[in-house]
C-alpha cells in the first residue's frame, strides 16, 4: 500500500467534513463547514475550499481525494444522478473536483462509503452479507451481498431509507415521491419533529420545559435529554427505535445479513434506538434470519462516511466492485 495520505470527504444534507487521513486511517486534520445547499456552484466552491484546507494541513504527499455525497452516484462516471437533499442532480461531481483540485478524485454515495469502512475494518469486518444504515438529515443505506458492495445497474441501489414502513405515513422529504418511508419516520429531522409533538403535550417533562424556554426541539436535543433520563424524550427514542426496527425487519427478510450496522449523527442515541429496534426484529422478522443478525452501532460512529471516503480514495476509482481481500497494515 502506498504511503502518503488521502483526503476523505463526507458531505451530508447539512454539514461538510473533510479530513486528512493516513494509511492507518488516522485522521490528522478535520475541516468542518455547515453545508451550503443554496445552489450548485456555491456547494462545489465550498467542497473545493474545504478540501484545499485539508490538503494544506497535510504533512505528507496527498495521493487522492475520496468524496461521499448523499446522492445516487453513477460509479463509472462520478455523476450525481439524483439527490434528495442537495442541488447536485446531473452534476459531474468527480470531473468537476478533479479539474479544480488537480488530484485523482473518487465519488460515491456517502452511505456506501460508510459501509465500505465498516466492512473492511469495523463492525461488519469479515461478513459476507451486511447492511449499513446512516441516520442523519435523512437515512442512507449501504449493502454488502455475497462479499461485494452493491451499486445496482446505475448506482441507485441500497436506498434503504426509502423502504416503506407506513403506506399512509407522512410524505418523504426532498425529491422522493413516496409516503411513509423509513427516512420520513426515523431520521434526525424526524426525531426532532416527534420530539416537538411530544413536548407540546408533556409540558412537565424536560422536553416540554425546553420548548417553553424557547429552545429549538432538534433531534440532537431530544437525544441529549433522553440520555439524561427524561421520560418523554426516552419515549420519543423508543418510538423511533421501533420504527427503525420495522425497516430492519424488511432488510433481514430480504438479505439475511450477518450484521446491520447503524451509523450517522443520530446514532448518538445509541442503545436508546437500537434496543427497541432489536426487540421489533426479534418479534417480527423471519427465522432463521432474525436469530442470525446482529444490530450494532457503527464502529467508526459518525466518522464512518469520512473514513470510508478515504478508503475509496486509497483504493482508486473503479475498484469498488472488484472484491476486497486486502486489509489495512
Ligand atoms: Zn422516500
Amino acid at each position: 500500500m502506498a504511503v502518503g495520505c488521502v483526503i476523505g470527504v463526507d458531505l451530508g444534507g447539512t454539514k461538510l467534513l473533510a479530513g486528512t487521513v493516513d494509511s492507518r486511517l488516522d485522521v490528522h486534520h478535520r475541516a468542518y463547514r455547515l453545508a451550503r445547499p443554496d445552489d450548485t456552484a456555491a456547494l462545489i466552491d465550498q467542497l473545493v475550499e474545504t478540501v484545499q484546507e485539508a490538503i494544506e494541513a497535510a504533512t505528507d504527499e496527498v495521493l487522492a481525494v475520496g468524496v461521499g455525497i448523499p446522492c445516487l452516484v453513477e460509479p463509472e462516471t462520478g455523476i450525481a444522478l439524483d439527490s434528495n437533499h442537495l442541488p447536485l442532480r446531473g452534476v459531474g461531481v468527480r470531473d468537476l473536483l478533479t479539474e479544480r483540485l488537480g488530484l485523482p478524485v473518487v465519488v460515491d454515495n456517502d452511505a456506501n462509503a460508510a459501509m465500505l469502512v465498516e466492512w473492511r475494518c469495523g463492525e461488519a469486518q469479515g461478513a459476507s452479507d451486511a447492511v449499513m444504515l446512516t441516520l442523519g438529515t435523512g437515512i442512507g443505506g449501504g449493502l454488502i451481498v455475497g462479499g461485494r458492495l452493491v451499486h445496482g445497474k446505475r448506482g441507485a441501489a441500497a436506498e434503504l431509507g426509502h423502504i416503506i414502513v407506513d403506506a399512509d405515513g407522512p410524505p418523504c422529504p426532498g425529491s422522493c415521491p413516496n409516503h411513509g418511508c423509513l427516512e420520513a419516520l426515523v431520521s434526525g429531522h424526524a426525531i426532532g419533529a416527534e420530539g416537538l409533538r411530544v413536548a407540546r403535550d408533556a409540558t412537565e417533562s424536560a422536553l416540554g420545559r425546553a420548548l417553553a424556554a424557547g429552545r429549538e426541539i432538534t433531534g440532537a436535543l431530544v437525544t441529549e435529554l433522553a440520555h439524561d433520563g427524561d421520560a418523554a424524550a426516552r419515549d420519543v427514542m423508543t418510538l423511533m427505535g421501533q420504527r427503525l426496527g420495522l425497516g430492519v425487519v424488511t432488510l433481514v427478510n430480504i438479505f439475511n445479513p450477518e450484521v446491520v450496522v447503524v451509523g450517522g449523527g443520530a446514532i448518538a442515541a445509541g442503545e436508546l434506538l437500537l434496543g427497541p429496534a432489536r426487540a421489533v426484529v426479534a418479534e417480527r422478522a423471519l427465522l432463521p434470519g432474525r436469530d442470525a443478525v446482529r444490530i450494532e452501532i457503527a464502529h467508526f460512529g459518525p466518522e464512518a462516511g469520512l473514513l470510508g471516503a478515504a478508503l475509496m480514495a486509497r483504493d482508486g476509482s473503479g475498484l469498488l466492485n472488484a472484491g476486497y481481500t486486502e486489509t489495512l497494515a
